[in-house]
């Protein structure tokens, strides 16, 4: 069976898409640590930044400037913080490349 993230990369699962490009999707994280927290998922199965190698590094690149860019595109690019988790010991839980994008402290609660 696919994993999970491959499965929200093909349509075959939900999840709120922010932003597409040909290598990378960028979702909401289901279970947020932030009051912005997201995932910046390349397209393309890598069980995890291990399996990266010099060919390949490349989507890292990508990874961080989209990083970049969704903060910028949300208000948050004066603090927020990158993470990957690496391996079961390190903390990642989906065996599918992914960084987490976290923000937003700085923003005042909207109100309903
Ligand atoms: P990690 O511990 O680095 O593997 O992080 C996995 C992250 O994926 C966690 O923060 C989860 O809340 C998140 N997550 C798991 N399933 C989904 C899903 N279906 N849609 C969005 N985020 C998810
Ligand atoms: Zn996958």
């Amino acid at each position: 069976m696919t994993c999970i993230f491959c499965q929200i990369v093909a349509r075959e699962l939900p999840a709120e898409i922010l932003f597409e490009d040909s290598e990378l999707v960028v979702f909401k994280d289901i279970n947020p640590e932030a009051p912005v927290h997201l995932l910046i998922v390349p397209k393309r199965h890598f069980d995890s930044l291990n399996s990266l190698d010099e060919l390949t590094a490349q989507i890292g690149a990508r990874m961080f400037l989209a990083a970049k860019k969704m903060a910028e595109s949300l208000g948050i690019e004066s603090g927020y913080k990158v993470l990957i988790n690496c391996g079961r010991e390190g903390g990642q839980v989906i065996r599918h490349l992914h960084m987490h994008l976290l923000g937003g402290w700085g923003r005042k609660p909207v109100r309903r």
